[in-house]
C-alpha cells in the first residue's frame, strides 16, 4: 500500500505510518497511492481523483472538506475522513488571541517600536471585562472560544441555525440579532452554499460602528470587498483574519483597509495539534487496514 503524505505534518508521521506500507511525500506518485493525507492545500478535485485510480481513502488533517469534491469521491467509492476534534483548541486559542490583540494594539505597538516611534498617547486601548462576543456557528470551536471569553467576564451570544440552547451563550434566533448585539464577533461556520458570502453589506450594516470582526472560520463566509468597504466607511472598527480565499491569497481588498490584523492560515499550526492529527490519522488507516 502506498500512502501518500502530500501537504504539511507532523514530521514524524512518515515514520509512524509506515507500518502500514510504504509512505511518500511525492505528488507525483499520486496515481500509485491508495491512501492520500492533505491539509487545506491540496485540491482533490474531480481532475486529482481522475489521476488516482488507486486512491481509497483521504484523510483531511484539519476539519473544513471544502477542499474535497465529495459528490464525487462517493461516486468513486473512496472514503473521506477528517480529524475533527483535533483542532479546536489550536482554532481557539488564535480567534481569542486576535480577539486580545487587537483592542490592545499589539501589533502596531511593536512595529511603532520596531520603528523608533513612540506613540503612547496614540494607542488608546480598551478591554474586553464587559464586553460582549457573538460567536457565528456554534460548533465545537465556537463553543471552546465561548469558554475562554466567558473566563474573560465577557458576555457570550451565539447564532447557528439549529442550536437553540447552550451552556456556555445566549443563543439569539437570527445573525442579525447577534451583529446588532456584538462588540465582537467571532466566525466558526463551514463553508457550504448556505454561508458563503453570509456576513456581506447587508449583514454589515448591523453592525456597531465599534464592532470588530474576527474570522478564523472560513474566508469565503466573509464578502472581502464589502468588509474592506465598511472598514473605510468607519462602519466597522477592526477585522482579524487567518483565513483567505486561497492560500496564499492572489491579493484580497483587505490589505488596503484600515484596523486590519492578518496571519497566514495557522489556526490548525500548533505543535500540539500536528501530533494529534498524526495520532488520529493513524487511528483511521488502522481501522481502513482491519475492517
Ligand atoms: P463544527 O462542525 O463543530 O462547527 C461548525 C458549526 O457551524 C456546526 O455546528 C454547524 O452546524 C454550523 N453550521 C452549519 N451550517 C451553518 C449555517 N448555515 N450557518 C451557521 N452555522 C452553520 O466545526 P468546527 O470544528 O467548530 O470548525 C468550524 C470551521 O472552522 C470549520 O468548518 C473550518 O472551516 C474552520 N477551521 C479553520 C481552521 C483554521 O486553520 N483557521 C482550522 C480548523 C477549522
Amino acid at each position: 500500500m502506498l500512502i501518500l503524505i502530500s501537504d504539511a505534518f507532523d514530521s514524524t508521521l512518515p515514520q509512524l505510518l509506515s507500518k502500514y506500507g510504504e509512505v511518500t511525500d511525492d505528488k507525483g506518485r499520486v496515481a500509485e497511492a491508495e491512501v492520500v493525507l492533505i491539509r487545506s492545500k491540496t485540491k482533490v478535485t474531480k481532475e486529482y481523483i481522475d489521476s488516482a485510480p488507486n486512491l481509497k481513502l483521504v484523510i483531511r488533517g484539519g476539519v473544513g472538506l471544502d477542499n474535497v469534491d465529495q459528490d464525487y469521491t462517493k461516486t468513486k467509492g473512496i472514503v473521506v475522513h477528517n480529524t475533527a476534534d483535533a483542532s479546536t483548541t489550536a482554532v481557539a486559542e488564535l480567534a481569542f488571541a486576535m480577539i486580545i490583540a487587537l483592542p490592545n494594539h499589539i501589533a502596531k505597538a511593536d512595529q511603532s517600536m520596531r520603528e523608533g516611534k513612540w506613540i503612547k498617547k496614540e494607542l488608546k486601548r480598551t478591554e474586553l471585562y464587559g464586553k460582549t462576543l457573538g460567536i457565528i456557528g456554534m460548533g465545537r470551536i465556537g463553543t471552546a472560544l465561548a469558554v475562554r471569553a466567558r473566563a474573560f467576564r465577557m458576555k457570550v451570544l451565539a447564532w447557528h441555525p439549529d442550536v437553540y440552547f447552550s451552556d456556555f451563550a445566549e443563543i439569539r434566533p437570527t445573525l442579525k440579532e447577534v451583529m446588532e448585539e456584538s462588540d465582537y464577533m467571532s466566525v466558526h461556520m463551514p463553508l457550504l452554499d448556505a454561508t458563503r458570502g453570509l456576513i456581506n453589506k447587508e449583514m454589515l450594516a448591523h453592525c456597531k460602528k465599534s464592532a470588530y470582526i474576527i474570522n478564523t472560520g472560513r474566508a469565503g463566509c466573509v464578502n472581502e470587498e464589502d468588509v474592506a468597504q465598511a472598514l473605510k466607511d468607519g462602519k466597522l472598527a477592526g477585522y482579524a483574519t487567518d483565513v483567505w480565499l486561497s492560500d496564499p491569497p492572489d491579493g484580497s481588498p483587505l490589505f488596503d483597509a484600515p484596523n486590519t490584523l492578518f496571519a497566514p492560515h495557522i489556526g490548525a499550526s500548533t505543535k500540539e495539534n500536528m501530533t494529534r492529527i498524526g495520532q488520529i490519522a493513524d487511528k483511521i488507516i488502522f481501522d481502513y487496514v482491519n475492517k
